[in-house]
């Protein structure tokens, strides 16, 4: 069982429940391109559970049992209200931080799972699929753009600039808003930027958003904790 709980980056908890992760795939048309996906019309959803947060504070432990697990790095989005068919200002009205979260996908599951059209929770949705960075207060952060990265052994690996996104935070708000009522202390993640790969232990993760928010973790053997 998870014992996650929302923090901001000074350390002190969030007082909201994380419900549910909704997620986006194939928001950067590079990392539509870089797994041979077509460029969705429409934003293509799907939801991690609570139960597959974890501390990104904390080692990774690595599990391969069901082939090789991607790391997805992706600025994390807070909400504060609730939210049903939202309008663009109620969907920014609601946001109250953002932090860095890993979207880890059982990679060769999912193309599995792909190829026979079948839902895709069991490669997205286990325990421990979604590592979660302290949040940053939204008033912290430059307004008009975000941009983020990820480092492995000290070489730049993944670069994000929310301007780059297919779908912009708001409306992506907004529009996830007209399929499920987000709540109070749900999280959105906004998706990848390409150069996406296979986590490996030994590896150490450095994350950076904006100048804000730094984040070193390391990954381990699940056999070694
Ligand atoms: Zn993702």
């Amino acid at each position: 069982m998870t014992d996650y709980q929302h923090h901001w980056k000074d350390g002190m908890p969030v007082n909201l429940p994380l419900g549910k992760i909704v997620c986006v795939g194939r928001n950067y048309a590079e990392h539509a391109r870089e797994l041979n996906n077509p460029v969705p019309d429409e934003p293509l959803l799907f939801i991690k559970p609570a139960t597959s947060a974890v501390h990104l504070t904390r080692p990774i432990a690595l599990v391969t049992d069901k082939g090789s697990v991607h790391f997805e790095t992706e600025l994390a989005v807070l909400i504060g209200r609730p939210l049903t068919n939202a309008s663009a200002s109620e969907a920014e009205a609601a946001i109250l931080g953002y932090g860095l979260a890993l979207d880890l996908t059982y990679r060769d599951l999912q193309s599995e799972l792909k190829k026979k059209g079948h839902p895709w929770e069991r490669a997205k949705s286990f325990d421990g699929a979604c590592p979660l960075s302290p949040f940053v207060p939204v008033d912290q952060l430059p307004r008009d753009h975000q941009t983020f990265t990820l480092d492995i052994n000290h070489q730049r690996q993944q670069s994000g600039d929310t301007r780059e996104m297919l779908n912009q935070i708001v409306p992506l708000i907004a529009h996830m808003s007209s399929h499920f009522t987000l709540l109070p202390g749900d999280v959105i993640l906004t998706g990848t930027p390409s150069g996406v790969g296979p986590l490996q232990a030994g590896q150490t993760l450095s994350l950076e958003l904006d100048q804000a928010l730094f984040v070193e973790t390391h990954v381990v053997n699940a056999s070694d904790t």
